[in-house]
């Protein structure tokens, strides 16, 4: 049954000489690399990791959890980001927040395990959209290179802000969202 358009024919048709040898298509990809060889730096080039390229305001780039203003998670392991994620790059486990963790998060109820996998991620930014509880946000910042695919898979240690060294998210917020964040 066919359910889509979007299915095309595909043409099994002979190589002509010319296809077969190459030639042209290659040329004209050298006449590419050289044009933008000779164009030299002009200010499009940049030594990274030395120098880094410009980000855009509306970048989205590695995740934090954020902490309140006290110092406490945000989170609540609801799980709506998990849902709107369309890649399913994220999981988490729900804990019950001890008399003593008061300090620690900010409702009763937290995430224990909270990871994304970078190999999944997209970066859409849904997960941000989704949050009740302003907990997770995209930021500027860069994921690192790892040699194993088991690295991507980034848990609260890399997720969760330091309490003393707080990352601003404001610029991602919206007039409303930042006078509804309490
Ligand atoms: S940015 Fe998009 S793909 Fe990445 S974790 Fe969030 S919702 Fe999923
Ligand atoms: S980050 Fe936000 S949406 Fe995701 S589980 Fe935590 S509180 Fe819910």
């Amino acid at each position: 049954m066919k359910l889509t358009n979007r299915s095309k024919v595909v043409s099994n048709k002979e190589m002509t000489f010319m296809e077969r040898i190459y030639l042209p298509e290659i040329f004209k990809g050298m006449a590419i690399t050289m044009k933008h060889a000779l164009q030299g730096s002009k200010g499009k080039v940049y030594s990274y990791p030395e120098v880094e390229k410009p980000r855009a305001k509306v970048w989205r780039g590695l995740h934090v959890l954020k902490r309140d203003e006290e110092g406490r998670e945000r989170c609540t392991a609801c799980g709506l980001c998990a849902v709107a994620c369309p890649a399913e790059a994220i999981t988490m486990t729900a804990a019950e927040r001890t008399k003593e963790e008061k300090d620690l998060y900010r409702e009763e109820k937290y995430a224990s395990v909270y990871e994304i996998n970078m190999l999944r991620c997209i970066f859409c930014g849904m997960c941000e959209e989704a949050c009740p509880k302003s907990a997770v946000y995209l930021t500027d910042r860069l994921v690192d290179v790892e040699t194993n695919r088991g690295s991507f898979v980034y848990g609260k240690d890399k997720l969760v802000e330091k309490i003393n060294e707080r990352i601003d998210i404001t610029a991602r917020q919206s007039e409303l969202q930042k006078k509804s964040v309490k």
